[in-house]
C-alpha cells in the first residue's frame, strides 16, 4: 500500500516473512492460510484481528486510559533527596517493588515521589497515589481508601487490586515513619 505508484518492485519485501515470521508463531498467528505477500502495512492491520494479536492490545482491553496513562507517563517519579520519610514496601507475592519519599511543609504533603518496579498496575497505582495525596495535609492523607485510587485509575481487574494495596501500604508505612509529626493546621 505505501509503495502504490512506485514502479519499481520494493527491496525490502522479500526480507519480510523471514524477519517477522518467529514473532509471527509466538502471538499465535495460525499463519499460512491468510498470510499475504502483498506488503508489510496490509499485513500487520490484518494481524490485529487475530484474537491472538500483539500483546499491545490485550494491555489496552485490561486496562482503563487513565491508568495506561499513568504507566506510561508516571508522575512524580525519582528519588526525593530532602525527604522527611522514605519507605520501600515490596509485595512477596508477584515481586513489586515501591519506593515512597515524602517531604513536609505545614503539615501538608508538599512533595511526594515514587520509584516502582513491577506489573503495570503497580507502577501506574504508585503514579496516581503520589498525585492524589500531593499538597494534602497529613491527617487526610491517612484517611484515604482504595476507593479514592481506584477512581483515579478508572476501573481495575480483579487481579490487580494487590496493586491499589501495594501503594497505600506504602503511603501509610511513609505516614507512620516522619520524623517530624506535621504540626496539624
Ligand atoms: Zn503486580
Amino acid at each position: 500500500m505505501i509503495f502504490a505508484g512506485n514502479t519499481q518492485r520494493p527491496e525490502p519485501a522479500p526480507q519480510y516473512p523471514k524477519a517477522v515470521s518467529d514473532k509471527n508463531i509466538r502471538t499465535g498467528n495460525t499463519g499460512g492460510a491468510r498470510a499475504p505477500s502483498a506488503g508489510r502495512v496490509e499485513y500487520e492491520e490484518a494481524g490485529r484481528e487475530y484474537p491472538h494479536g500483539p500483546s499491545l492490545v490485550t494491555i489496552e482491553s485490561m486496562y482503563s486510559a487513565q491508568l495506561l496513562d499513568h504507566f506510561q507517563n508516571p508522575r512524580n517519579t525519582g528519588d526525593l533527596p530532602d525527604a522527611d520519610s522514605v519507605v520501600e514496601l515490596e509485595n512477596p507475592v508477584c515481586g513489586d517493588v515501591i519506593r515512597l519519599g515524602l517531604r513536609l511543609h505545614d503539615g501538608r504533603i508538599a512533595e511526594i515521589r515514587f520509584k516502582a518496579k513491577g506489573c503495570v498496575p503497580s507502577m501506574a497505582c504508585a503514579s496516581a497515589l503520589t498525585e492524589l495525596v500531593q499538597g494534602k495535609n497529613v491527617e487526610d492523607a491517612r484517611k484515604l481508601r482504595s476507593d479514592d485510587l481506584v477512581t483515579l485509575v478508572g476501573t481495575l481487574p480483579q487481579a490487580s487490586s494487590h496493586a491499589v494495596q501495594l501503594a497505600l501500604d506504602a503511603l501509610r508505612a511513609a505516614l507512620g515513619n516522619l520524623k517530624t509529626t506535621g504540626q496539624s493546621s
